[in-house]
């Protein structure tokens, strides 16, 4: 008789949103509801009670809630009044978003590489590209560090080279708000720090949003006005060109919610992360959290000798288990972001990471045994290479 082990092959998520809404039980339909039932869908009281929920669980001062990430990135490129031939240094390593909003404000990025270890900007490199951008005649007026897969940047490092160089910090915290450095949460390490409210990030809507957290007021003042068109003194007072992008009453009321139960599902998302590594340590590169960070675990990813990544996938796949590359190309190698420059010496990390990496399910409501299951298979097929 042929005694094949059965294998549990049943679907597993890559996010569990719908395990999330089950233990919020009714709360979000009711704030929903809420919203229907008083009308105020734009700027209405759950937004300003959001900002300042938001505000005080990162330790800002002030946090202005926009339509997306992308767009609280904008609207501070804006207010900062950065344009055409100031250039803004960014890793390549990193959703297009990043890099995208430079180009949209008509400024230039200029790629600098990571570190194979954090998956973040390398500080040797990002000064070279301060370099760079003058060698090319171009004015170095920012810095977009990107805090990736949930990993605070080397902020400190960071933020010491760009005062003595007379940059502005703008931290892409999109897939890392709730991470801390030294204690303290993103959110106050930077000038200004934008984050994002896209269902799959860790703190997420039911649509889009985004925020940007800052102790400067007179950032504040300026964002809230390119929010709603540029409007001065009232609604019909237009004093700067703006745009619309505000979040949501609906969203507001949503995240109010999600918010509460926020610092448990990091705890969560930690706890499983922990578990992967234990469970993957000997068999692939697992991620590395620095002794004074701690991640919020957007995403779990390993790194993978070349060539075995595909073989991977699929046979994950065969057995209900999704996972993902983030990234597959870096962005000086798109189509889109080829004609913009990259720093002196280039960037062989991104482009090695690129090939490298696989990011496993995570979420908060990970269970042992589902995770477990996904630790074996990873085991088995490395195993065979
Ligand atoms: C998701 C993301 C953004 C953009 O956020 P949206 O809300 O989708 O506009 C920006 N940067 C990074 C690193 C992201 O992961």
């Amino acid at each position: 008789m042929n005694q094949r082990p059965r294998v549990d092959s049943t679907p597993i998520p890559f996010i569990d949103v719908a395990a999330q809404r089950r233990r919020l039980g009714r709360a979000v339909d009711e704030a929903i509801d809420r919203v229907v039932d008083h009308c105020q869908f734009i700027q209405g009281p759950e937004v300003k009670a959001f900002e300042g929920q938001l505000a005080a669980f990162c330790g800002a001062r002030h946090a202005v809630s926009c339509a997306s990430g992308t767009d609280a990135l904008v609207l501070v490129l804006r207010a900062r009044g950065i344009g055409p031939g100031d250039a803004v240094i960014c890793p390549s390593f990193t959703f297009c978003a990043t890099a995208e909003v430079v180009v949209l404000v008509g400024a230039t990025p200029v790629f600098a590489d990571v570190d194979a270890e954090t998956f973040n900007l390398n500080v040797a490199s990002f000064e070279r590209a301060i370099a760079t951008a003058k060698r090319q005649g171009l004015k170095p007026k920012a810095v977009i560090p990107v805090d990736l897969f949930g990993l605070p940047a080397d902020l400190d490092a960071i933020n010491a080279i760009a005062k003595a160089e007379g940059l502005y910090v703008l931290d892409d915290a999109a897939q890392s708000f709730g991470a801390t450095i030294g204690g303290r949460k993103l959110g106050t390490l930077a000038h200004a720090t934008a984050t994002s409210f896209f269902p799959a990030k860790p703190l997420g809507c039911y649509g889009d949003g985004g925020a940007v957290l800052t102790d400067d007021a007179e950032l504040v003042e300026v964002l809230k006005s390119l929010r709603v068109h540029g409007q001065g003194s009232d609604k019909y007072d237009n004093v700067r060109i703006g745009m619309t992008s505000r979040l949501d009453t609906i969203q507001a009321a949503i995240l109010i919610e999600k918010l509460k139960i926020f610092t448990d599902e990091i705890a969560a998302r930690d706890r499983a992360a922990r578990r992967y590594s234990e469970g993957l340590k000997d068999i692939a590169i697992v991620p590395q959290v620095p002794d004074d960070m701690t991640s919020v675990w957007a995403q779990y990813t390993i790194r993978l000798k070349p060539g075995v990544r595909d073989g991977l996938a699929a046979a994950l796949k065969a057995q209900g288990i999704p996972t993902a590359i983030y990234y597959p190309i870096p962005l000086h190698r798109q189509g889109a972001y080829r004609q913009f420059p990259v720093v002196d010496g280039g960037l062989p990390v991104s482009e090695r990471l690129a090939s490298e990496v696989i990011s496993l399910p995570m979420h908060a409501y990970l269970d042992e045994p589902t995770q477990d299951r996904i630790i074996d298979a990873v085991r088995n097929e490395l195993g065979r290479n």
